[in-house]
């Protein structure tokens, strides 16, 4: 079975990391946060010191990290390696195959998978959908961007952690797909949102109102698997103070990219737009490190009127 390097162990990449363990690779893992390798070690996961410590000898190099500039500063120039001129690309042994699954942007995602090539190795975006409970159970979506040969070997290691695995085209491809989704997803979660406390406004009981637009034409993955309003399902964010899941930092970053594609294609977004705006101003009330689905409170009323 192959070696893993593991590296990003957050609320996503903790998660994705046990599953490849639970399947049998040998999983070497690094992060900034000591605690979350010591989560991963009391799995059976080996540590390591710094991510070219993790890199140098796997098969594969997975990454889960933050936004685009982590992802081209760990690959290319590594400021957290002892030797601040070496990213993962110098260390890897020739025919390591590189696999990012953060979203970021699909520039950075294009100038890495480049700078991979000038080494004569192959990387892959592969940004993922399905959140944390997707993560730990292994049902992930995988949407990558790469050479179909990099999209093959990949196979093995994303099946450890997901379900659907598409091939969206070349370098970047995963990551344009992936933006597009996340777009549409907040759009969801902010129509959703006001549509249900509406209801609310109006004396109706959410878990029956939910019910009803479940299996009605405003049906949506928002009501079906992450209901934003409290106590209406179990195992979800928003029935546990908005804790976990995934930030509203990270979802402004995800519409910050999609506004930023949109102006590259001259393409008309104005829901991705005004979601942007207001996941902005829930980011800027001091929500940014709390689900996603917490932009519920911003329709609750505080008086009857
Ligand atoms: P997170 O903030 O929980 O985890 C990121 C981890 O990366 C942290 O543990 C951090 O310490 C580590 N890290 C940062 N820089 C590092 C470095 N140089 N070396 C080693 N470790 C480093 O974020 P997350 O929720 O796990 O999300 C990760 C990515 O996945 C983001 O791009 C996000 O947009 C995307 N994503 C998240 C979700 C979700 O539901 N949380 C869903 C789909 C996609």
């Amino acid at each position: 079975m192959s070696t893993v390097a593991f590296i990003g162990l957050g609320n996503m990449g903790g998660p994705m990391a046990a599953n490849l363990i639970k399947a049998g690779f040998t999983v070497k893992v690094f992060d900034l946060v000591p605690a979350a390798m010591q989560t991963l070690a009391e799995q059976g996961a080996l540590t390591a010191t710094s991510a070219c410590g993790a890199a140098a000898g796997a098969d594969i190099v997975v990454t889960m990290l933050p936004a685009g500039k982590h992802v081209r500063s760990l690959y290319v120039t590594n400021a957290t390696s002892s030797d601040a001129t070496k990213g993962l690309i110098d260390v890897v042994a020739p025919g390591t195959l590189l696999i990012d699954c953060s979203t970021i942007d699909a520039d950075s995602a294009r100038f890495v998978a480049e700078q991979a090539a000038s080494k004569g190795l192959e990387f892959i975006d592969a940004p993922v959908s399905g959140g944390t409970a997707g993560a730990a159970a292994g049902t992930l979506t995988f949407i990558c961007g790469g050479s179909d040969n990099a999209f093959e070997q990949a196979q093995g290691v994303l099946n450890a952690m997901g379900g659907n695995i598409f091939h969206a085209g070349g370098p970047g491809a995963g990551q344009v797909a992936k933006i597009c989704n996340n777009m549409l997803l907040s759009v969801l979660m902010v129509a959703t949102s006001e549509s249900l406390q509406m209801g609310v406004d109006h004396g109706l009981d959410p878990k029956v109102l939910s019910d009803i637009m479940k299996v009605s034409s405003g049906g949506n993955w928002t009501l079906e698997k992450y209901n934003p309003c409290p106590d209406v399902m179990e195992s979800v964010p928003s029935s546990n103070g908005y804790q976990g899941g995934f930030m509203v930092d990270l979802m402004v970053k995800d519409l910050g990219l999609s506004q930023e594609a949109a102006l590259l294609s001259n393409s008309s977004t104005p829901m991705g737009a005004l979601a942007r705006s207001l996941y902005v101003n829930h980011a800027k009330q001091g929500n940014g490190k709390r689900d996603f689905s917490s932009i519920f409170e911003l329709f609750a009323q505080s008086e009857q009127i």
